[in-house]
C-alpha cells in the first residue's frame, strides 16, 4: 500500500514510508463470503489461478511455480492442484526491488459423493409425480443432457430413483428428472391424452391451430431440415381428430398431418414455406396450441424496423466473469449493449434492452421481455471465461452460440462478421443448451466476444474501440441474416 498525499496548489506528489511498496490481487478463485470454503472438483489435476500485482513488475511465484506477469500486471496461470495430505492452498509469493509480499488462499479438493440410495423413495414407486416447479427440465440421464422441458402440471410415471433423480417413463423409453422439480401423486398411471378436432386461423403474423387436448402431455417439437414441417410428438396421447378447420387466408400452413406412433401422437404442420422467425407452444384452458409466425415478405426483408432485444449479460449480484486486473463481464456487456443499441437504431431498427444499469435479472425475465414484445431476433452479449479445471491456453477468442436450428442462420452471419471485425481466434459457432437460446419464438444467438480470462483480451473487452467493433459487427450481421 502506498502512502502519498497531493499538494494541489504545487501539484507535488509526496510519498511516506516504503515507496514502491508491492501488492498482489487474487482474482480468481475467491470467496463470495468469509464463511465460505472454495472447493475443486476431485476430477482436476490442475487448474488456473489469475490476478494481477501492482506496480506491474516483479517476480512471481505460486506454490513454488514462476508465473509471467504481463506489462499490466496481470496474471493467468495454470498450476497443479495439491493432493493427498499436502497443505491445500495457493500460496503467492511476489518479489518486487527487495521487497517481498505473500497471500494465502486455501481450498479444499471434494470427497467423492457416494450415490445416495433412497430406499425410501423406492418404495413409494412407480407413482405418478406432477412437474411442480417452473423451468424444470428432463435429462436423458443423471449426467446426460438436458432434453425436455415440461410445463408445470404436466405428469409423469416415476419408476425409479437414485440421488436427486427420479427414473420417468417418456413414450418406450425412459429419462431422469430432479426430484425438486416435482410432487407425488396418489395415482399409479398417468391418464392418457386424447387430442380432439383442431382449428386454425391467423391471428397478426402468426399462423395459430388449436386442438382440444383432454389433459396436459408432455411435448417434444422438432422443424425437419427444411424448416418446412413442425413435427410435434404428444407422448402418451392419443388421436381423437376428426376435423381440422383451416383460414382460407393463411397462407402459410399448407397441412397438418398426424401419425399415431409407439410413443405418442405425432402432429406435424406442412408449412408451405420455411419457418425462420419462429413458432410458440403451449397448452392453456385445455387447448393444445401451436403457433407459426409467418415469413417476411419480400419488402421486409431488412433490419429496419425489426424488433431487436439486446441482453447485457449478468447484472447486480452476479458480476459473470471477472479479467485479471478486476473487471467485470457485467460492466462490460452494458456498455456493449449500450453500443450496440445506438448501432442498430441508427440503421432503423427498434431496440428493446433486458436491462439498462447495473441490476440483477433473471435468464426467464430477459426471454419474457423479447417474447412480450415478439422480438425478431434476440442477442445475448458476454464476455468468456472456462470452468475450472480446463488449461486456458487451449481456449481463447470469439465464439457465438445458438441452440434452436432456426437461430442458426443469426448465428452464423453474426459469427462470420465478429471474426472478421475483431480479427480474434475462432472459438467456434456452437449449437449449445443455453436457457437464453432456447427460446422458439424468435432466433436467439449469445455471443462471446473474448475471453476476459486471458489478460490480453481483457484489455480489449475494456476498450470502447473494440466494443464499437464488435456492434457493428453483430448490426452487419443482422443485416445479411435479415436480407437472406
Ligand atoms: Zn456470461
Amino acid at each position: 500500500m502506498r502512502t502519498c498525499r497531493i499538494f494541489t496548489i504545487i501539484a507535488l506528489l509526496i510519498c511516506f514510508g516504503n515507496v514502491e511498496s508491492a501488492e498482489i490481487s487474487l482474482i480468481y478463485p475467491r470467496i463470495v463470503s468469509p464463511q465460505d470454503t472454495f472447493i475443486y472438483d476431485s476430477g482436476f489435476d490442475s487448474t488456473f489461478v489469475l490476478g494481477n500485482v501492482v506496480p506491474p513488475e516483479g517476480l512471481l511465484k505460486i506454490n513454488g511455480h514462476r508465473v509471467a506477469i504481463d506489462d499490466y500486471g496481470a496474471f493467468l496461470a495454470f498450476l497443479p492442484l495439491r493432493k493427498g495430505n499436502e497443505t491445500k492452498s495457493w500460496e503467492l509469493n511476489l518479489i518486487q526491488q527487495g521487497d517481498s509480499v505473500a497471500l494465502t488462499f486455501p481450498y479444499q479438493i471434494a470427497e467423492d459423493r457416494e450415490v445416495e440410495t433412497t430406499d425410501s423413495m423406492n418404495a413409494m414407486l412407480p407413482a405418478v409425480v406432477e412437474v411442480i416447479a417452473p423451468h424444470s427440465h428432463i435429462r436423458t440421464t443423471a449426467e446426460g443432457s438436458y432434453y425436455l422441458f415440461p410445463p408445470v402440471g404436466n405428469r409423469l410415471r416415476a419408476t425409479g430413483s437414485e440421488g436427486e433423480f427420479l427414473t420417468i417413463e417418456l413414450g418406450t423409453s425412459t429419462a431422469v428428472i430432479e426430484t425438486r422439480f416435482v410432487a407425488f401423486t396418489k395415482d399409479t398411471t398417468v391418464e392418457q391424452s386424447f387430442l380432439g378436432d383442431g382449428v386454425c386461423e391467423v391471428l397478426e403474423d402468426w399462423s395459430v391451430c388449436r386442438f382440444e387436448l383432454s389433459a396436459a402431455a408432455i411435448w417434444r417439437a422438432e422443424l425437419t431440415p427444411d424448416h418446412r414441417t413442425l413435427d410435434v410428438l404428444l407422448y402418451n396421447a392419443v388421436s381423437r381428430i376428426d376435423r381440422i378447420q383451416f383460414d382460407i387466408n393463411d397462407r402459410f400452413v399448407e397441412d397438418i398431418v398426424w401419425h399415431q406412433e409407439p410413443d405418442g401422437l405425432l402432429l406435424s404442420l406442412r408449412l408451405n414455406a420455411p419457418v425462420t422467425r419462429g413458432y410458440h407452444i403451449d397448452f392453456v384452458n385445455g387447448q393444445f396450441e401451436i403457433s407459426v409466425r409467418q415469413p417476411f415478405e419480400a419488402r421486409d426483408k431488412q433490419l429496419k424496423r425489426k424488433i431487436i432485444v439486446v441482453d447485457a449479460g449478468h447484472g447486480g449480484e452476479f458480476d459473470g466473469a471477472i479479467g485479471p486486473l478486476g473487471n467485470k463481464e457485467k460492466d462490460i456487456t452494458l456498455r456493449w449493449a449500450k453500443l450496440l443499441a445506438s448501432a442498430l437504431e441508427h440503421k432503423g431498427a427498434i431496440v428493446v434492452l433486458t436491462r439498462e444499469y447495473d441490476e440483477a435479472k433473471s435468464l426467464y425475465d430477459r426471454i419474457e421481455i423479447a417474447r412480450g414484445v415478439h422480438a425478431d431476433c434476440f442477442v445475448s452479449l458476454h464476455g468468456n471465461a472456462l470452468p475450472d479445471g480446463i488449461d486456458p491456453s487451449t481456449r481463447s477468442g470469439t465464439g457465438t452460440y445458438y441452440y434452436q436450428s432456426l437461430s442458426r442462420n443469426a448465428a452464423e452471419s453474426i459469427h462470420g462478421h465478429l471474426l472478421k471485425a475483431g480479427g480474434l481466434r475462432d472459438d467456434g459457432l456452437w449449437d449449445a443448451n443455453f436457457a437464453v437460446a432456447r427460446p422458439t419464438e424468435f432466433p436467439a444467438v449469445l455471443i462471446e466476444a473474448a475471453y476476459l480470462m486471458h489478460p490480453r483480451e481483457e484489455r480489449l473487452l475494456m476498450n470502447e474501440e473494440f466494443l464499437s467493433r464488435m456492434a457493428n459487427a453483430v448490426v452487419r450481421g443482422l443485416e445479411d441474416y435479415f436480407r437472406e
